[in-house]
C-alpha cells in the first residue's frame, strides 16, 4: 500500500508532505494501456493530487486537469476521501488522438499538451466548491502549479514531482503565515534550497523515510504517522443504472431490442458493467423511474 507522509519542522512556519505512489500508479495504468509519455505525465498528476488534498486537509474531492491544443487534449487525476480510516482514493484519465503521433518519452508536460491550462476544482464534502485555474506555461507541472500558488495569492508552496515506468513520488513544502513568536527565520529558503538538491532518482526510488533524512538530517524535523492512498474508483452499477434511466424507455429498450443487451464502460477504470433485458425492463419499472405510460 501507498503512503503519504506528513511532516513538520520544528520552531520553523514550514511544513510539508512526501508521497509514494508506486502501486497506485501501476494500478490506474495498468487498467489504461495508455502510452508511456502519456502514463509518466499522469502520474506526476496523481502524486500532486495526493499532495494538494493532504496539505489542504480536503474532506472531498480534489480533480486536477490539464486542458490544451497539443496531440493529448486532457489529463485528469481526482482524489476522493476513503471509506472509514481509509485514505484518499486516486483516479486518471487522459484523452487522446489515436491516429496522431504522440511526442517521445521525455516529452514535457507542454509539449504533450500544448497550448492551455491547469484547473483544480476543489468540491468539499461541506462548504463551496472552488475553481482556480492556471495558464501552461511552464513547462512542468510542478511549475505551473507553484506560479498559481503565488499568483492567486495562497501560502507559498513548492513541489518536486517525479514519474518512472515503476515509480511516481511528490514532495511539498509549504509556508505558514508569519508567526512572530517563531525566530527561525530564513527556514523557508534554507529549506527550500536543500530540497532543490534532491535527485529525481532519490525521490522515486529512496523509501520516504530515508529521503527526508538525507534532505534535511540537519533539522528538526518531526515526522508524522503516514496516511495510506491507492486506486479507487467512485463508479457503481447504481451510478449507470441512474444515468440509463436518464435516457428514458423507448431508447432503453431500442437499444436492447439491437444489441440483445447494455453494456457499458467505466472509462476511469475500464469496468465493465452489462445489463440484461431483464434488468433494463426491472430498471424501468423502478419505482423512481418515470413510467413510459406518462409521456
Ligand atoms: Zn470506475
Amino acid at each position: 500500500m501507498d503512503h503519504i507522509q506528513r511532516f513538520i519542522f520544528d520552531d520553523t512556519n514550514v511544513r510539508g508532505e512526501l508521497v509514494k505512489a508506486d502501486d497506485t500508479c501501476l494500478d490506474i495504468i495498468n487498467r489504461h494501456g495508455y502510452p508511456d509519455v502519456v502514463n509518466r505525465q499522469l502520474s506526476e498528476m496523481l502524486a500532486a493530487v495526493a499532495l494538494l488534498t493532504a496539505t489542504i486537509k480536503l474532506d472531498g474531492v480534489l480533480t486536477l486537469e490539464v486542458k490544451g491544443n497539443g496531440p493529448v487534449s486532457l489529463l485528469m487525476a481526482e482524489s476522493n476521501p476513503g471509506h472509514g480510516d481509509n485514505g484518499q482514493r486516486l483516479r486518471a484519465i487522459a484523452r487522446f488522438a489515436e491516429d496522431q503521433p504522440l511526442p517521445d518519452e521525455g516529452a514535457t508536460l507542454r509539449a504533450l499538451v500544448g497550448e492551455g491550462h491547469i484547473v483544480m476544482t476543489l468540491d468539499p464534502h461541506e462548504g463551496q466548491r472552488y475553481q482556480g485555474i492556471v495558464a501552461l506555461e511552464a513547462d512542468s507541472l510542478a511549475q505551473c502549479l507553484e506560479s498559481y500558488f503565488e499568483r492567486s495569492e495562497q501560502l507559498p508552496s513548492r513541489l518536486w514531482l517525479s514519474a518512472s515506468k515503476e515509480h511516481a513520488a511528490g514532495l511539498m513544502l509549504q509556508k505558514l503565515p508569519e508567526d512572530d513568536s517563531l525566530t527561525d527565520e530564513d527556514a523557508w529558503p534554507r529549506l527550500n534550497m536543500l530540497a532543490d538538491t534532491l535527485k529525481s532518482e532519490e525521490l522515486l526510488e529512496l523509501p520516504a523515510r530515508e529521503v527526508l533524512v538525507r534532505l534535511f538530517h540537519e533539522e528538526q524535523i518531526r515526522v508524522f504517522e503516514p496516511d495510506q492512498i491507492g486506486f479507487g474508483c467512485t463508479c457503481s452499477r447504481e451510478r449507470f443504472a441512474s444515468a440509463l434511466h436518464q435516457l428514458g424507455a423507448e431508447e432503453l429498450r431500442s437499444v436492447v431490442k439491437e444489441q440483445g443487451e447494455l453494456s457499458t464502460t467505466c472509462h476511469f477504470c475500464n469496468t465493465d458493467y452489462v445489463f440484461t433485458a431483464a434488468d433494463i425492463e426491472a430498471l424501468i419499472e423502478s419505482p423512481d423511474a418515470p413510467s413510459p405510460t406518462l409521456h
